[in-house]
């Protein structure tokens, strides 16, 4: 470029600042979200999350994909460390060592971590990802994975029985109510709000260490429920990280429900930055009936 054009280019910014226009607002933040395996359609809730995430304006999303299941995973090592905050909509095959060290090191320094929903089947094996995840289902998952954790008498109770680990009966409506009101992710939302026929995971196990229960759901042994104040949403500090699990979301559908938007998109906020910016949304459900958005 010609010392003439610069000037050109930049008497038109000059122009557009005098006039107050925005020429372009970069989000502040960027999300990656992991995807390419999963025992669930991947293919249709990835798209949703990060409409969803764009959508707020606080963040610019990027999609790693693995390679398909059974397939060589050596060359798959997204680079989580250049991101704010990373969601995992993936589970499968097991990752390269050094993609899960690469993980490890990015909360451990500070990153941001969102479980979202069968994510919480992954890695039953692997020791550092349980103890981000806290709790987790399906893969083999017993009294060996660590107790279960559950809401007993206004308290979070961890529960050693042997068990499986990870069930949920038929697809319900069902509510949230808020256990932690104080939390950021939570503050202001209405203290029970109705969620859009969803699992309703139950009898998760992990290690369960340093987890706070933000939400449970009642597992009514009427929809083949445990019978527990199940976890549905947590945060887990791994190091000097920060991690959002929600258990919610299990195809699109359910991903419009606003009872699930609200809470997905502060938690993933809270992961980024350890704060929440974002308003409760005006069609916020309370404790009767779910809301949907077309
Ligand atoms: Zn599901």
């Amino acid at each position: 470029m010609t010392w003439r054009r610069w000037l050109a280019a930049f008497s038109v910014l000059a122009v557009c600042a005098s006039l107050g226009i925005v020429v372009s607002a970069a989000p502040p933040m960027k999300a990656l979200i992991v995807d390419g395996q999963n025992n669930h359609n991947w293919q249709e809730t990835t798209p949703v999350l990060k409409q969803l995430l764009e959508e707020t304006e606080l963040f610019a999303v990027d999609v790693a994909t693995s390679p398909p299941k059974k397939s060589d995973m050596s060359g798959f090592k997204p680079k989580f460390a250049g991101y704010d905050v990373v969601v995992s909509n993936y589970t499968g095959d097991e990752w390269p060592d050094e993609t899960k060290q690469a993980l490890v090191d990015y909360v451990s320094a500070g990153g941001g971590l969102v479980i979202y929903h069968a994510a919480n089947n992954a890695f039953p094996q692997w020791k550092e990802y349980n103890e981000m995840i806290a709790i987790g289902g399906w893969g083999g998952r017993n009294e060996k994975s660590g107790p279960y954790l559950r809401w007993q008498d206004g308290k979070a109770v961890l529960d050693n029985s042997p068990g499986r680990g990870g069930g949920h009966g038929p697809r319900h409506d069902f509510q949230i109510v808020v256990r932690d009101a104080d939390h950021p992710i939570t503050k202001g939302l209405p203290s029970v709000f109705m969620h859009y026929s969803d699992e309703l995971y139950s009898w998760l196990r992990g290690p369960a260490k340093n987890v706070k229960i933000l939400a449970t759901a009642f597992s009514d042994k009427e929809k083949r429920g445990s019978g527990e104040h199940e976890p549905m949403l947590m945060t887990i500090s791994f190091s000097e990280g920060r991690v959002f699990h929600t258990a919610l979301g299990h195809a699109g559908q359910q991903c419009r429900s606003v009872a699930f938007i609200a809470t997905f998109l502060r938690g993933t906020e809270w992961a980024a930055t350890g704060k929440v910016t974002q308003k409760v949304p005006d069609d916020m459900p309370g404790p009767d009936a779910p809301v949907l958005r077309q």
